[in-house]
């Protein structure tokens, strides 16, 4: 049998890989490329498994598991560096990096599972802060055209939880991540309410950066959104669904009721998917499924438990979907990513 996805992902989910395969040499890229690009079906990519809900059945075709390593830093003009992480290097592990070397700029997303390669995938963000505020440059394979090229930030599509590694799944494969910070003794302006609560600084302040970096690690430990090591809620992938955007008419029905509701940059609105939740009737521990339960602390993280199972996470997934829409009129769109094979020829057809 093949390596099972199981051992890959953080909610311990999924079956066996056709072919798994594991880079860790930058420099052995293009013979990885090469080895895994002899089907017709393009690999799919996998980090640190902490965003994605592989089938029971597995992957058939090819995975390839990113575990490069690896940070270099390169002074800019002034104050302002970039810095270059090798796609497979834990997130978490290069945000503390760059916070004991005074630079300022992912200082709020550090305490999120995975790895850097990810995080432009999803544009990964917490408190405010998201990975493409400061990303500079990717270095990414393209499968479609089959070589190894630059991305800069206006070509990655870049939105809420979204970028166009997301709409064009199985396309690129991010090997290294460029980030401009800037080197200074305090943290952005925090932008999220409970965080300025917790250092006890009012909105839009800059407090000391190791202080503002270890305060998220705090509360995210606190409110739950932190991946535990052990517990009921070891098996998990965060919140599984994005707060899902709102009219104006059901953005102030909600504000009437108690519910937040978050002004966008993009001027949209978006109510909180875990408070839709609650006021649903899934309040935290609450089963939804065969061994699938909301976590101890939030509605919107799900654990699986016993003997639970892709499908069956998969079901409590529509169950919850279902009971929001029809209590609440409101879709919500799921977060973890499901893998699928990509035909590399249909993907030829729709280069932009
Ligand atoms: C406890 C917990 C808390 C979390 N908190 C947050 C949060 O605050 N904010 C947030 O945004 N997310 C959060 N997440 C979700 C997740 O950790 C992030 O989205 C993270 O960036 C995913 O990284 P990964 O390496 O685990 O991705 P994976 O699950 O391995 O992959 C996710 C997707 O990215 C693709 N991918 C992975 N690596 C590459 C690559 N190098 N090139 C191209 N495609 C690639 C995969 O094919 C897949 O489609 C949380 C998850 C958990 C379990």
């Amino acid at each position: 049998m093949g390596e099972l996805l199981a051992d890959h992902t953080t909610l311990r989910l999924g079956g066996p890989a056709d072919r798994f395969l594991t880079h860790t040499d930058p420099a052995a890229w293009p013979d990885l490329a090469h080895a895994a690009s002899s089907s017709d079906t393009a690999p799919f990519v996998l980090g640190g498994g902490s965003n994605t809900l592989a089938a029971d059945t597995g992957y058939p075709g090819t995975v390839i598991r990113m575990a490069t390593r690896g940070i270099a830093v390169r002074p800019l003009d002034g104050d302002l560096v970039e810095v270059t992480a090798q796609a497979g290097e834990p997130l978490d592990a290069f945000v503390a990096f760059t916070v004991t070397e005074g630079l300022s700029g992912i200082e709020y997303l550090g305490g999120i599972p995975g790895t850097t390669g990810a995080a432009p995938v999803q544009n990964t963000g917490a408190y405010g802060q998201q990975i493409s505020d400061t990303l500079t440059r990717l270095t990414v394979y393209d499968w479609a055209l089959g070589r190894t090229h630059a991305l800069l930030p206006g070509e990655c599509g870049f939105g809420y939880r979204t970028s166009t590694f997301k709409t064009q799944p199985g396309r690129f494969t991010i090997l290294d991540v460029s980030l401009r910070l800037t080197r200074q003794a305090c943290a952005s302006p925090v932008r999220y309410q409970q965080l300025a609560d917790a250092l006890a600084v009012r909105l839009g302040a800059r407090p000391p950066l190791a202080e503002a970096a270890q305060a998220v690690l705090t509360d995210r430990r606190t409110r739950g959104l932190s991946l535990p090591s052990e517990g009921p809620d070891v098996r998990q992938a965060g919140s599984v669904f994005l707060n899902p955007l709102v009219v104006r008419a059901q953005a102030t029905a909600i504000r009437a009721a108690g519910g937040p509701v978050h002004n966008s940059p993009d001027g949209t609105l978006r109510a909180s998917a875990g408070w839709l939740l609650e006021q649903t009737g899934f309040l935290p521990g609450t089963q939804v499924g065969s061994g699938v339960y909301c976590s101890q602390d939030r509605a919107l993280t799900l654990t699986a438990r016993d003997d639970a199972t892709a499908a069956s996470f998969t079901t409590a997934l529509e169950v919850l979907v279902h009971a929001v829409l029809t209590t609440h009129r409101i879709r919500l769109q799921r977060e973890p990513v499901q893998p699928h094979r990509r035909s590399l020829s249909l993907r030829r057809t729709s280069l932009g």
